[in-house]
């Protein structure tokens, strides 16, 4: 599969979400960080972004709580390259009701190639790169291979169309 190049900004569109156990975590990061975070698109789901904005004094664009679609519009927004760098502080010790879509926001994160930390030590060092004030291009896999493949049960009716007996 060949590649393609998104181009990210230097004002990065960043989704921060964090679970309940984790919300402290990522608030207490986000404050440290703040004067960094202030120029980029800010989006969080529903209760970090409300828990975000008080601490941090800055507007922040709030999607649904996590489990009732938010991570699932984190998602779509990143397939839409509406969301190209995501924080997201996930508990790796609590069961979670929405653990579907948690697995498929982190899935879209990969199959579209964009920065993600899933803990603080990560954001750290992502949030401090020099990549992030500058333009980068994001390299991701060409799916219209994919897009275009063969798929057998539909090869077969349109044969068996084409030749009825
Ligand atoms: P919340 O969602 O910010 O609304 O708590 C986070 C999550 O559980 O995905």
């Amino acid at each position: 599969m060949g590649q393609k190049k998104i181009a990210m900004k230097p004002d990065k569109k960043i989704a921060l979400v964090a679970h309940d156990n984790k919300k402290q975590d990522l608030v207490e990061w986000a404050k440290f960080n703040r004067d960094l975070l202030a120029h980029h698109q800010v989006y969080a789901t529903g209760t970090t972004g409300e828990m975000l904005e008080r601490e941090l004094g800055f507007k922040i664009t709030k999607l649904q709580s996590g489990p009732l679609g938010g991570d699932q519009q984190v998602g779509a927004m990143i397939v839409d390259d509406e969301i190209n760098f995501l924080i997201f502080f996930w508990d790796p010790l609590e069961p979670m009701p929405h653990d579907p879509d948690v697995k498929a926001l982190l899935r879209m994160a990969a199959v579209w190639n964009i920065p993600i930390a899933c803990n603080r030590a990560s954001a750290d060092f992502m949030i401090s790169s020099p990549l992030m004030d500058g333009e980068y291009n994001r390299l991701v896999p060409d799916y219209d291979g994919y897009r275009k493949r063969k798929i057998p049960a539909a090869e077969a009716a349109h044969k068996a169309q084409k030749s009825p007996s």
